[in-house]
């Protein structure tokens, strides 16, 4: 029997509802501001979704286009400034920033307590802790996901297929939470197919088109595919979904799984956010 597909968009909706609930309840209007340096196409695509579903859901919010020759200098009071903002209760930096920034740099100058993307050092540290206040959206999207299908996760072998800062790394410490026995997996790795074969859950973000085939796959496992490639005949995940679906329990299909949900995460962290911002002096 082919896959259950996860609809990411129809998940994200329910999250969407919920935060447009919390933000009407708010005595406080969440606000949100979102900075774009430079011309990447990709990275602009992103952000117009963004700022589209968080004026659906009512944040109030604010948008930065910043030139691509803009100096790192100005970036950082930009973020000093919106640090400081009453308004603002959560920021995004869209990544990657032109080459002559130093991102890291950039990232650590948020306040953890508007660290939207949950990026910041003190906001991964806190994951590792267990204490997910704030955390990385498309790896909070993928738990949602694997959640979404009512398959216990407890106890199940785990692959997860990348190891960045922002989506592998941040996606096996939830599963951990969960209990779930985890294995990451990364260009180093011999044999990726002996480890993924085995996989009751399988997460897979690479940027590899179709890395991911048919017989990598254990019959009836959940598929998450986040990977985003641009091919001639369009964007495609690392999972090779057409096959894969053929046995796999469930799949994730891409676009229309992680994407959406992520933006789901994002606008709901900076409820979060505000949350945690309480306290502060802001
Ligand atoms: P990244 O920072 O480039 O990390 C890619 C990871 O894949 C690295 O850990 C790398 O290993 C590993 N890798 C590369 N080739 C491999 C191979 N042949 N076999 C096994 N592992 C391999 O990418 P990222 O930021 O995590 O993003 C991954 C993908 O997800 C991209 O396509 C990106 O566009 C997409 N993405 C989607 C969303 C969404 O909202 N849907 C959000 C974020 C990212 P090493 O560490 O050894 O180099």
């Amino acid at each position: 029997m082919p896959a259950k597909i996860i609809d990411g968009k129809k998940v994200a909706e329910k999250f969407l509802n919920e935060v447009n609930k919390k933000i009407k309840e708010s005595k406080e209007k969440p606000g949100l501001a979102i900075v774009l340096a430079g011309n990447n196409p990709a990275s602009e695509i992103y952000v117009n979704f963004k700022e589209k579903k968080a004026k659906e859901v009512g944040l109030y919010f604010e948008r930065y286009n910043l030139e691509e020759n803009v100096s790192q200098n100005e970036l950082l009071k930009l973020i000093d400034n919106l640090n400081q903002s009453r308004k603002i209760h959560g920021m995004i930096v869209q990544l990657p920033l032109p080459k002559h920034i130093d991102e890291k740099l950039v990232v650590d100058a948020i306040l953890p307590h508007k660290d939207a993307d949950g990026f910041t050092p003190v906001n991964l540290g806190n994951l590792v802790n267990d204490d997910n206040r704030l955390v990385p959206a498309t790896a909070r999207a993928c738990l949602e996901l694997i959640k979404s299908t009512g398959e216990k996760i407890e106890g199940k072998n785990t692959v997860v297929v990348g190891r960045s800062t922002i989506v592998g790394k941040p996606v096996a410490l939830l599963l951990l939470q969960e209990n779930a026995t985890v294995t990451i997996c990364h260009s180093k790795t011999k044999n990726l197919a002996e480890f993924t074969k085995n996989a009751d859950i399988l997460v897979v973000a690479v940027g590899k088109p179709k890395l991911i085939k048919k017989d990598m796959v254990k019959k009836g496992a959940i598929v998450i595919d986040v990977g985003i490639n641009k091919t001639p005949s369009g964007i495609i995940g690392d999972v090779d979904f057409e096959n894969v679906k053929e046995v796999a329990g469930y799949i994730t299909p891409v676009p229309g799984g992680v994407g959406p949900m992520t933006i789901a995460m994002l606008l709901d962290n900076t409820l979060n956010a505000m949350e945690m911002g309480r306290g502060f002096l802001r």
